[in-house]
């Protein structure tokens, strides 16, 4: 066979679909054969982007050093340099290497796991092969496939349409607009630009509208979007709301440091000290005060945060959402397949003269139609029970699959759900097509809430529907009795027969017909009043089991959980009853808003009625835009789930958007921050612990890490204040910020999540990240390592210690109080003691390796050369350890008192 490569990429929009089909050698029908496919795989490789270039290398490794405190570095070490401090240079220059590796590996770690992250949320596709359709992996698209794509879809690869029916594709990811373009099928001129080119689907581009059918032409790397890739490369965004305000809080550092170190330096000068020492002294501050370990532990810990969340099931999209989701007040939710199963069994049918038992559970088959006292009803004395169920099962999309005992459906369970009651009442799927085929389709949508299908019957035609109630009540003028008489429909009887079996949490759909019908008149606009209503079938859709004890967790965490649904009112109610979203104990008559009341709201008590409701029923997409906004002017921080392509707008203005991994549409879950791979609500709850760990771990980072930073400041301008010598020298200080950080602070991040975590209430979103209390601690702990550094340091010089081992010992004291203070900082509340000492493992082997280090700084001659160090005796390691118990006992002190508070 002739490879098809050989085809010229910009050509496919110039020839027509007829030729595309020979060129491609596939049949625009049935598509290729499952052989054929294979081997072409083998031949063109998976459907699947190039490798990002990124940024380049360089580049990435230069971005490292771009960084105002890392400038000051460069500075004094290339100044250090120049005076003749060799050592000292090498090792301030050591440090920045260093730094820049650990930033530069724990960056493209982050970026790594991100990307790995986004294969876990799969793209498939529809492709016909041997004439059947059926659902792939978009990896295993290959040229001249047939693929079908519908609103809501992402498209699989670049496709020459060769049908279409409204078509609108958002192509936003490949040329930039963001206005849906409608697409044909004709024929363009060659040099028709991309994003002129309406025969075309291309890959990565979303659609918003409509359905197609087209024919692969190119794949991977091959596609428009592939080249884009190649040629720019997106390089994922690590930067989050609380990175970019630490760094402007580095600027601010950095300009207070400067001023701080030039103040030292004049100070030196005015007191006629060796310019060279004072200079040295002055670098030492700068370098001390630096809080050096900071941003690779900001991203570190949000890298982890970001990987347990993946591990409960929520893959986070967008790094920000890490954050974000700790503040959460508000979690949204869908009902059905959020909040319940989305596991449909029809319970009860009624019809207007007998009501109907459905027994059985889930899809299987097996079940009867009774009567209320127990007996079999008989379809054949019952017209309308016989044309419900007709219309539930023929006016449907779904598909039911037996796999041994066991029974699958494909596509929507609410369909499959009246499929199956139609087979417990004897009908078969295939011979219903068969005696009705089907000519024509509305399709069902959330807006529309009802489907209906114009069937060939007999030498006529029939319109079948079933949809929303109140939505079918506009649609029905006449309803059917049991002999098959139509008379007027009693709307009132119907509407109480809906809220009995709403009130029990069921889904009500009605069903309708339409006989004879012309098929000329099948039309939206035709329907209204031309239905003739036949029955209701009820539906059980159980909780999950999950859902319960979660949203009791939210509501304990101070998170309000509202239920946002298209279904009516009263199951709603019933099932936000179930599972806790409503108190069933409150009768408050405001708690439940249907869309219906939320139109009629005026615009300023809108915003009031949002917040003290619960319960949103017979909600449209539009009004869950403004649902959020309502409630982000109220100050909340709202995370809001959503599966149609119509919520994408609320995803977005969502302060985390949440789409479903399972059912929900590529349009969805391309707008989400985070996607849901069991569409649980349960994650939704287990993803803003794991939210509030990654905060609080990032705050007991800093907590632990600016005592030692302000502390080495200000012991340095102590000493150049009063003139003295140096109690630490730079490249002292630069040791100890640098082991420490990676030893002791960064197992900060592997911190377990403290229990009582998600009993506290929601962070306020507009709290600073240090809290008030915390700057206190921050600010005694600095005290105290300067009172006890400087005693320490001035007693070891008095009772006849060198230099180096007075250094050596107020060195050791910094380490040893930053260990001590480690197991403090595990719990901003609680004592180190309550939460267990060995409660994190990793936290102890970064202590005993810290521990390590310190015995080679002291104790190993060629280091004691470089760092100027000294060992000590016994006597001062005593001291050392004493003064550092006194710290913990003041700290511990101060944390009861707060409590106790
Ligand atoms: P949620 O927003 O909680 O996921 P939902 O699934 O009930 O709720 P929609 O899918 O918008 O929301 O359905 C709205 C209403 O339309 C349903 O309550 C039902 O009455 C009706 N309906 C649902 N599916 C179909 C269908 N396939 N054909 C006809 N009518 C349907």
């Amino acid at each position: 066979m002739a490879a098809p490569t050989s085809f010229e990429a910009s050509t496919h929009h110039g020839i027509s679909g007829h030729e595309i089909v020979l060129l491609l050698e596939t049949d625009p029908h049935r598509g290729l054969s499952g052989d054929e496919a294979a081997q072409r795989l083998k031949r063109y490789g998976r459907n699947l982007l190039p490798a990002q270039r990124g940024a380049g290398l360089l580049l990435r490794i230069l971005g490292q050093f771009h960084h105002p405190l890392i400038y000051v570095l460069l500075i004094a070490g290339t100044v250090t340099a120049l005076l003749g401090e060799y050592v000292d240079s090498v090792v301030i220059f050591a440090v920045v290497i260093v730094n820049a590796a650990v930033g530069f590996i724990q960056e493209s770690k982050a970026e790594a796991a991100l990307q790995s992250l986004r294969a876990l949320v799969r793209t498939d596709a529809k492709v016909v092969r041997d004439g059947h359709e059926r659902v792939i992996t978009s990896e295993e698209l290959v040229p001249g496939d047939l693929v079908l794509v519908e609103a809501g879809d992402k498209v699989p690869a670049d496709i020459r349409l060769l049908r279409e029916v409204d078509l609108r594709v958002d192509e936003s990811a490949l040329t930039g607009e963001s206005v849906p373009v409608a697409k044909n099928e004709v024929v363009l001129p060659d040099a028709t630009p991309v994003a002129d080119r309406h025969n075309m689907a291309h890959s990565g581009t979303l659609v918003t509208a409509g359905s197609g059918a087209g024919v692969v032409v190119a794949t991977g790397a091959e596609t428009e979007i592939g080249e884009i890739h190649r040629l720019v490369g997106t390089a994922t965004i690590l930067a989050t709301p609380l990175t970019e305000k630490l760094a402007r809080f580095s600027r601010v550092l950095t300009v207070g440091i400067l001023a701080l170190a030039a103040l030292t330096f004049a100070i030196g000068l005015l007191r006629n000290q060796d310019a060279v020492e004072t200079f040295t002294a002055a670098v030492a501050l700068a370098v001390g005060a630096i809080p050096e370990g900071l941003p690779a532990a900001v991203t570190i810990t949000l890298a982890i945060g970001v990987s347990r969340m993946a591990k409960r099931r929520a893959v986070i999209r967008r790094l920000p959402a890490v954050e974000t989701l700790g503040g959460t007040t508000v979690i949204c939710a869908d009902k059905t397949g959020t909040l319940t199963e989305n596991q449909m069994t029809v319970r009860e049918i009624w019809t207007p003269d007998e009501p109907v038992v459905v027994t059985g559970a889930g899809y299987a088959t097996d079940g009867a139609l009774l009567s209320r006292s127990g007996t079999p009803v008989s379809l054949e004395t019952n017209a309308a029970l016989r044309w419900t169920l007709l219309s539930g099962a023929a006016c449907n999309d779904a598909v039911l699959t037996s796999a041994g005992d066991r029974w699958d459906i494909v596509g929507d369970p609410t369909e499959a759900a009246m499929l199956v009651v139609a087979v417990k009442a004897g009908f078969t799927p295939e011979a219903l097509v068969e005696a009705q085929p089907r000519v024509d389709t509305i399709t069902f949508s959330s807006e529309r809430q009802y489907m209906a299908t114009l069937h060939r019957s007999g030498n006529g035609h029939v319109v079948l529907v079933k949809g929303a109630v109140e939505r079918m009540l506009e649609l029905c003028s006449t309803q059917m009795r049991a002999d098959g008489a139509i008379e007027p429909i009693d709307g009132p009887a119907v509407l109480k027969a809906v809220e009995t079996l709403a009130a029990e949490g069921l889904r009500v759909l009605a069903t309708g017909v339409r006989t004879p019908a012309d098929p000329a008149d099948f039309s939206e606009e035709a329907l209204p009043g031309a239905v003739t209503l036949t029955g209701l079938q009820a539906m059980l859709d159980p909780p999950r089991a999950a859902a319960t004890p979660a949203v009791t967790a939210c509501h304990t965490a101070g998170i309000a959980v509202k239920m946002i649904t298209g279904d009516h009112a009263s199951t709603a109610s019933a099932i936000a009853g179930a599972v806790g979203v409503l108190d069933n104990g409150a009768a408050d008559d405001r708690a439940v808003l249907t869309g219906a009341d939320l139109a009629a709201l005026p615009p300023e008590e809108f915003p009031d009625a949002v917040e003290r409701a619960s319960v949103f029923a017979r909600v449209s997409p539009e009004q869950k835009l403004r649902l959020v906004e309502a409630l982000q002017d109220r100050g909340h921080v709202v995370a809001m789930t959503g599966d149609g392509v119509n919520d994408a707008p609320a995803l977005r203005q969502a302060n985390i958007g949440v789409a479903m991994g399972r059912s929900g549409t590529e349009v969805a879950k391309d707008a989400a921050d985070m996607v849901l791979t069991d569409d649980d609500f349960a994650t939704i709850e287990a993803a803003v612990e794991e939210g509030r760990g990654v905060f609080d771990n990032l705050t007991k980072f800093i907590t632990w890490t600016l005592p030692t930073n302000i502390g080495e400041g200000l012991v340095i301008l102590v000493a150049i204040a009063l003139g003295s010598a140096l109690p630490i020298l730079p490249t002292q200080i630069l040791w100890i910020n640098m082991t420490t950080a990676v030893a002791l602070g960064l197992m900060l991040a592997f911190e377990p999540k403290e229990a009582g975590m998600m009993t506290r209430p929601p962070r306020d979103p507009g709290q600073p990240l240090l809290t008030r209390a915390l700057v206190g601690r921050i600010l005694l702990v600095s005290g105290l390592l300067v009172a006890g550094s400087w005693w320490l340091f001035e007693w070891e010089l008095a009772n006849g210690a060198t230099l180096p081992e007075a250094r050596t010992a107020a060195l050791n004291l910094f380490v040893v109080v930053e260990a001590f203070y480690l197991f403090s900082c595990r719990s901003l509340t609680q004592s180190a003691w309550r939460i267990g000492l060995f409660t994190n493992r990793l936290l102890v082997v970064g202590v005993m390796v810290q521990a390590v280090a310190q015995l080679l700084i002291t104790y190993l001659p060629a280091m004691n050369s470089v760092f100027q160090t000294a060992p000590l005796d016994a006597g001062g390691w005593l001291r050392i350890f004493a003064i550092a118990m006194v710290v913990s006992v003041v700290v511990g002190a101060e944390k009861w008192l707060r409590a106790r508070r």
